[in-house]
């Protein structure tokens, strides 16, 4: 490998493996190593919270192997190698397996799960599913529990919620919000929302959270803020990720809620790039699948010598709720509005509005989910 030009990729989640993807597409000979703490496998992570119902074992979720993803695209794939330091000046990682040097670096780290500090004897037990590790042990837990509590009731609590209430499992859902969604939707289709899942099957224990969990006869009590106490055989934490910023920090990356890059997608350290979950993109950070495509396709330009700035079009996020299918593109324009919302037998179509009456943001719950692409061609570009 020559050290000059060639492309080291922190990670090998959808960030990282989508670039590779993308560069060998402009460019057959460019040489790419992909570095990551895992096993390199390539696999879906939008299906580990709504594969449990429909029986998708661990195994099952990765679609290539890490072998598979080197012979497929032609590049290097160093698994199980954890990136302890970085030395943007000698342009060397510094790894559990010994020194890396690169021409150019391309951060794709991704987010940790939040934890909460919580009291008890079990609070370690606490789960959160945020890689195909957790998806793992989830599903080895989860085999012996017939009752799940899950802390959060954001897109990803939600989900695992409905999907866990479909794999037969008595499921309550813990959020201090008054609302599941809350601070994706307005009132009414979180409402909406609410009570299709409660008639799903969810449990809700809104306006409060967690305190402790202590080990019981066979099972978990959990103590709620509001006083009560709950028996359940696991508890599943999703209250939200924090782009991993701390590798970047310590080697002297200029990071905020992310890494913060330009719309080129630069570090301010030369060479050094970033994207996906770990990223903030001129002070945006957007987890999900889509923005990370677009970010894939500009970066690899950029990198084999075509600069190409990053533009977000609007990309709203499907939860994947079938109790109440739902689509949300959140206003990302600091533009002050208002929501408007109605509700009918279509479902609830919540428009934002700004003050000039231009819709910068909705929601849709139910068959209204149908009107996604036409509402989305009248939104502003998100960058
Ligand atoms: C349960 C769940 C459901 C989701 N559902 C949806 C959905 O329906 N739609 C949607 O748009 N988005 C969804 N998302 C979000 C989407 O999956 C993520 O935005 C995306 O997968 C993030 O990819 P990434 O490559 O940035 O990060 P990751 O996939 O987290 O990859 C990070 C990589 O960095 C490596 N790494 C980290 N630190 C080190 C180190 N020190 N040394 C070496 N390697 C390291 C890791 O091993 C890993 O390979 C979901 C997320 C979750 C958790």
């Amino acid at each position: 490998m020559n050290p000059e030009s060639s492309i080291v990729i922190l990670g090998s989640g959808l960030a990282g493996y989508t670039l590779a993807r993308e560069l060998r597409k402009l460019d057959k000979l460019v040489p790419v190593t992909v570095i990551s703490a895992d096993h390199g496998g390539f696999y879906s992570k939008p299906m580990l919270s709504n594969g449990f119902a429909s029986g998708r074992t661990p195994e099952s979720l990765v679609t290539s192997t890490a072998e598979t993803m080197a012979s497929q695209l032609g590049i290097t794939v160093l698994a199980h190698t954890r990136v302890v330091s970085i030395d943007p000046t000698a342009h060397e990682l510094h790894t559990d397996q010994g020194a890396i040097p690169f021409g150019r670096l391309v951060l794709a780290l991704g987010a940790d799960p939040i934890r909460l500090s919580i009291d008890g004897d079990a609070a370690d037990q606490i789960l959160s599913v945020n890689d195909w590790e957790d998806y793992l042990r989830f599903r080895a837990r989860v085999a012996n529990a017939d009752r799940v509590m899950v802390l959060g009731a954001g897109l990803i609590g939600c989900e695992f919620a409905n999907d866990l209430c479909l794999g037969g499992k008595q499921v309550a859902v813990v959020d201090l919000a008054e609302r599941p969604l809350g601070r994706l939707l307005p009132d009414q289709a979180a409402a909406v929302v609410q009570q299709a899942l409660q008639a799903a099957g969810v449990r809700w224990h809104l306006g409060t959270s967690i305190t402790r969990v202590d080990h019981a006869e066979g099972h978990l009590s959990v103590a709620l803020a509001d006083g009560t106490r709950w028996a359940t055989d696991l508890v599943l934490s999703a209250i939200g990720l924090r782009p991993r910023t701390q590798l970047a920090a310590e080697a002297g990356f200029v990071t905020g809620r992310g890494i913060q890059v330009d719309r080129f997608l630069r570090t301010n350290q030369p060479d050094v790039y970033a994207l996906g979950d770990c990223a903030e993109v001129c002070g945006l950070v957007l987890p999900y699948v889509m923005p990370i495509m677009q970010a894939a396709k500009a970066l690899a330009k950029t990198l084999i010598g075509e600069p190409t700035e990053l533009s977000y079009p609007a990309m709203p996020v499907t939860v994947k709720t079938p109790a109440a299918p739902t689509v949300v593109a959140p206003p990302m324009d600091v533009r002050p509005g208002r929501w408007e919302e109605t509700v009918d037998e279509r479902g609830v179509v919540a428009r934002f509005l700004g003050d000039d009456n231009q819709l910068l943001g909705f929601a849709l719950v139910g068959p209204a989910t149908a009107d996604r692409m036409a509402m989305t061609k009248l939104l502003p570009a998100w960058l």
